[in-house]
């Protein structure tokens, strides 16, 4: 696949230096068609590698049950930064940074950014290396650009799908954002997580376009899920069995809330949150998901019944603000 850096020769070192000897593959969607080739390099290296099949949206998600059960003594986990979690299987982080041009989708931004002085900066991990390239531009025409620093990412700049502390630290300052990446995922993070003007610079198609019409539309349809579930008398809250996506203190104070508001409230623990898993429950009225937010944000169309996050839970009880969550953002804790 061309475009992005496997970091091939890195892999090879680490097994060595490690004397791994069974190694799982662990590729998002998108990447997994790699899977074959990447294999066939680590078994000429001497080890047997297994390719993970299963879904993989985040580093929050890495096969630390599935290797332990294959005996697996190395991880190699692609298109995703580390994540501050226990590693109880060695695990090997290949960003697979992009390797495309960037210049004539930033310079199609500039017209969309015409009434805008100071421009935020953010990107994936996958185009982290282009980021000063885009700053030049930007500044060569008279805009002043900012990239936050959070110190809770692994480098300014980035922004993942459940975090935006690197935007958040810098929204007061900038007039509107500047995403720099395909798909509209992690730049309509940054348009809800900040309330600012936001424009995607795609590197894939060339083009840029502006994010702030389809963040409109995913406010209004949140806005619906709360007053959905203000009805509710049973609530389902849903624990993630991802590794990290498990919160399982946040869904008993979910419970415990509901329950003080005079509702039902249900534990339910699932590895994949989809409507089909929901469905098993026609007596639940709303469900809270303690486990990726982006769930309740980007599928909401798919559920029968409100998928609310934690903080649009608050809202709904009466325990918070929509206008302060707006502010702290629609998912963030
Ligand atoms: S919790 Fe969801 S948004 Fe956050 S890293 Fe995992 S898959 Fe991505």
């Amino acid at each position: 696949m061309k475009g992005f850096d496997f970091e091939e020769e890195r892999i090879k070192q680490e097994i060595t230096k490690l004397g791994a000897k069974r190694v799982l593959l662990q590729l998002p969607e998108g990447l997994k068609p790699e899977g074959l080739r990447l294999a066939k390099i680590i078994e000429k290296n001497g080890a047997l590698p297994i390719i993970s099949g299963d879904p993989c949206y985040g580093a929050c998600d890495i096969a630390v049950n599935e290797a332990e059960s294959l005996d697996v003594d190395l991880i190699v986990h692609f298109g995703h930064s580390k994540l501050l979690m226990h590693e109880r299987v060695p695990t090997i982080y290949v960003e697979a940074r992009a390797t495309v041009p960037v210049d004539k989708a930033v310079e199609q931004a500039l017209p969309l950014l015409s009434r805008h002085v100071k421009i935020g900066l953010a990107t994936s991990v996958q185009h982290l290396e282009v980021l000063n390239q885009v700053r030049e531009i930007l500044v060569r025409n008279g805009k002043t650009v900012i990239i936050g620093d959070s110190g809770q990412m692994s480098y300014p700049g980035q922004v993942s799908g459940c975090n935006y502390s690197n935007v958040k630290s810098i929204a007061d300052e900038v007039d509107a954002f500047l995403f720099v990446g395909g798909g509209l995922f992690h730049a309509l993070g940054v348009a809800l997580s900040t309330s600012k003007p936001t424009v995607i610079a795609d590197p894939y198609d060339n083009r840029a376009f502006s994010i702030d019409d389809e963040a409109q539309k995913i406010i209004k349809q949140r806005w619906a899920s709360i007053e959905e579930a203000r009805s509710a008398k049973t609530f389902g809250v849903v624990i993630g069995l991802k590794p990290g996506q498990k919160r399982v203190d946040e869904a008993l104070k979910i419970k415990n809330l509901a329950q003080k508001h005079g509702d039902a409230a249900y534990l339910l623990a699932a590895k994949e949150i989809n409507p089909e898993t929901l469905l098993e429950f026609p007596s639940v009225d709303a469900y809270v998901n303690t486990a990726c937010p982006r769930i309740s944000l980007d599928a909401s169309g798919k559920f029968s019944k409100p998928v609310l996050t934690i903080n649009e839970f608050m809202v709904a009880i009466g325990e918070a603000s929509w206008e302060n969550m707006l502010k702290k953002g629609l998912f963030e804790s």
